[in-house]
């Protein structure tokens, strides 16, 4: 009893801790922990990721994960699902409201303005990855923490930025070895189409409004573009017969269109035109467009962007034309996971000692290998000689390193090459006297 007493003078919030504390604690529901057995996976998206936009001209940039609330309302916008359903909002001891990102553009653009990279001029490709958080239901490639992966071009107007944005995403699934992708592909207008066609869908829809289904009803007002991507059967039906947006597009957004169809036609990107296609964000004018794999289930979109022109100057910033996508890393996970064997992590050396002396001089050989830029994994179990041999076996290590007794005696080391099972005996003091030698050793019996 007396410890309730103390626990309710707690702010409300830490009240439960005593019963935290009495039971394991689990992470949150919609949150997941990355494990070593599924890290190579991610590493090696990364990697390829990074090799590709380096190649491609593109820098990282790296943003805080929680920001005024007021960046993604107002640059994402009050009447999307993201700002109104999905955010993770709080008040700091400061009273600020804050925001978990939901997504990365408008921190991007926030870091582009306020650190005045427009002024450098030209144009700024930045790519970026790190945890998002939007509060949905969990469910197959779904969560509430999730990782996106992103590209962003700002400062362009020119189509071909849009074709090279889209190039990068494509190229960069196939090169994971993703098939049975698809690309939907879309031209939304600009702000004066998007006015006109909405007024055009209002005055077609209001007459349904009483068939819709409620999230379509709640959207006719506020935003109904979206109710275009709407899932009820009902809301479909209607919608077959809807003013077709591609009627409102001005001559030049419909040129526009035309050129960036005709640059993803010349780099061999195939795609269907998907006029219903209005993704979820308020920020995007002319292209928008999906990749979805067929290989997943509900959750199908792997890959989605855009061109966003109006937002950099709709946050306070020079008006400046931009288009960008972002990747749902957990989704390309799901498909690569199908597609592959987990990528083995190299290792050089397997280090097995047994005996006070040999453990100790181990322990050094593995600390001046690694310095030596080897991969090195020390067994500090202690068992038998025999259970670290199986360890050395399954390490993926080329060499296995055996310090014994008479070794530690000697100041020599046994090298067995794993592969061969060839063993031989060096002194200690000389075995890295040749790093070259030793490297191309390790090169040889690795391709072997
Ligand atoms: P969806 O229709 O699946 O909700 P979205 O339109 O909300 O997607 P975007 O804001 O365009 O998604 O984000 C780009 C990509 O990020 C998505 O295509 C998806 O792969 C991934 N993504 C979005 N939300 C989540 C989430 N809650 N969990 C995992 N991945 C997500
Ligand atoms: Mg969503």
């Amino acid at each position: 009893m007396k410890q309730l007493h103390g626990e309710s003078r707690l702010p409300p919030g830490l009240r439960d801790t005593e019963n935290k504390t009495m039971g394991s604690i689990r992470a949150l529901k919609g949150t997941r922990d990355i494990l070593p057995d599924e890290i190579a996976y991610w590493q090696w998206v990364e990697a390829k990721a990074r090799q590709s936009f380096k190649l491609s001209g593109y820098s990282e940039i790296r943003t805080p994960i929680f920001e005024d609330t007021a960046l993604f309302s107002r640059g994402i916008g009050e009447a999307t699902d993201v700002v109104g359903k999905e955010m993770y909002t709080f008040e700091d001891k400061g009273n600020r409201s804050t925001t978990l990102r939901p997504e990365n553009t408008a921190g991007v653009v926030r870091a582009y303005i306020q650190n005045g990279l427009a002024s450098k001029g030209g144009v700024q490709r930045l790519w970026y990855t790190g945890p998002m958080f939007r509060y949905e239901q969990p469910q197959g490639g779904r969560q509430r923490q999730f990782n996106q992966l992103g590209a962003e071009v700002l400062g362009s107007k020119d189509p071909r930025a849009d074709a090279e944005v889209i190039a990068i995403a494509q190229d960069l699934l196939k090169g994971i070895g993703l098939t049975n992708l698809t690309m939907d592909l879309n031209s939304v207008g600009d702000k004066t189409d998007r006015a006109a066609y909405r007024e055009a869908l209002v005055a077609y829809l209001t007459p349904y409004q009483d068939e819709l289904d409620a999230d379509s009803q709640d959207r006719l007002t506020r935003n109904p573009l979206r109710i275009l991507d709407s899932k009820n059967e009902r809301t479909q039906e209607i919608v077959v017969d809807a003013p077709n947006l591609q009627d409102h597009l001005s001559s030049e957004s419909k040129a526009f269109f035309e050129q960036v169809q005709q640059a993803l036609t010349d780099l061999g990107i195939s795609y269907q035109l998907n006029p219903r296609l209005v993704r979820g964000l308020d920020y995007y004018t002319h292209t928008a467009f999906e990749i979805q794999s067929s290989d997943l289930g509900a959750q199908a979109t792997v890959c989605g962007g855009g061109r966003y022109d109006g937002l950099i100057e709709q946050l306070g910033g020079p008006a400046t034309p931009a288009v960008g996508w972002a990747m749902g890393m957990e989704r390309l996970m799901i498909l690569l996971k199908e597609l592959r064997e987990a990528p083995l992590v190299e290792m050089d050396f397997y280090v097995v000692s047994r005996g006070e002396a040999a453990q100790a001089q181990a322990l050094k050989i593995a600390q001046s290998l690694r310095r030596q830029g080897f991969g090195a994994d020390l067994d500090l179990s202690g068992s038998a000689f025999g259970k670290q041999f199986k360890r050395a076996d399954r390490s993926g290590a080329v060499a296995c390193i055996i310090l014994g007794d008479s070794e530690a005696e000697n100041n020599s080391l046994q090298l067995k090459w794993l592969k061969s099972g060839e063993q031989e005996e060096r002194p200690q003091a000389s075995f890295l006297q040749n790093i070259e030698a030793l490297r191309q050793q390790i090169e040889q019996a690795r391709s072997a």
